[in-house]
């Protein structure tokens, strides 16, 4: 997969050359390019943003900058082929574990990480004539700008790939997954610790009971944290010793 990741922060983005997704650029699973916004800026001071017409506080991206940069990074892939680009945003539609594995199915993906007041609108409405447009948004909360976002992105992404992650088991159970439910809890060694016990069933090694007993965890965990993805678990998945939980 490539991803490029368009920015007025490069070394923002430093942290994907570490763990996993660092190994999977080495391995050459993921190319993942990194530019630096004000190299498409025409004036001297390298100037991205300008006053906001209709008045009011901060600064916009300025959409001429922004569209000679993805001119340039679009037009340096295959012309058969546009990437989906992906607009950090507020507003945007909120990034889930489903729409992790919607990108990860995608051959390219270019970030535009908006800063100040963010991107002129005129950006997204142009490139969405060539290419496929997400706004996404991590979050109901304001970050300073979009390059956190990508990194979060990109590290939910990059572990959907295949052979990034050592044991593709551990894509399988964990919160968010298919079942739709919070992970169980987990333990390790030592069996005690300052005076607590791991759950005698996890040391059992009834493979039986203890699948159930991670189910019933699972289950009760999410009706306790997040009464929302309960609602919207498939009753038909559900047996009935799931419901008397
Ligand atoms: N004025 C904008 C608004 O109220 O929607 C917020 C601009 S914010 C200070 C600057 C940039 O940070 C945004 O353009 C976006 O790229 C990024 N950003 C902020 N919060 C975000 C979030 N929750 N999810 C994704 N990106 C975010």
């Amino acid at each position: 997969m490539r991803i490029d990741v368009v920015t007025i922060f490069p070394d923002y983005l430093a942290p994907l050359d570490l763990s996993l997704v660092g190994k999977a650029r080495e391995a050459g699973v993921l190319d993942l390019r990194v530019h630096d916004l004000r190299d498409w800026a025409t004036d001297r001071h390298r100037t991205v943003d300008d006053t906001p017409y209709g008045g009011g506080a901060g600064m916009v991206m300025k959409p001429d900058v922004w569209g000679a940069a993805l001119d340039d990074v679009v037009g340096s892939g295959d012309p058969a082929r546009a990437p989906r680009l992906l607009v950090p945003a507020p507003s945007g539609r909120p990034f889930t574990q489903a729409l992790a594995h919607e990108l990860a199915a995608e051959p390219w993906l270019v970030f535009a990480c908006g800063r100040y007041e963010g991107i002129d609108a005129r950006l997204v409405e142009d490139a969405a004539t060539r290419m496929p447009v997400t706004e996404v948004s991590l979050g109901d909360y304001v970050l300073n700008g979009g390059e956190v976002a990508a990194l979060v992105i990109v590290e939910a992404v990059a572990r959907l790939l295949p052979g990034v992650v050592g044991n593709p088991e551990s894509l399988v159970e964990e919160s968010h997954g298919a079942d739709g439910l919070l992970e169980y809890p987990v333990y390790t060694k030592p069996p005690t610790w300052r005076g607590l016990d791991v759950p005698e069933i996890l040391l059992s090694g009834h493979h039986g009971n203890v699948a159930r007993w991670r189910r019933d965890q699972a289950l009760r965990r999410t009706a306790e944290r997040r009464p929302d993805l309960v609602a919207r678990l498939d009753p038909s998945a559900l047996d009935a010793r799931d419901r008397a939980v």
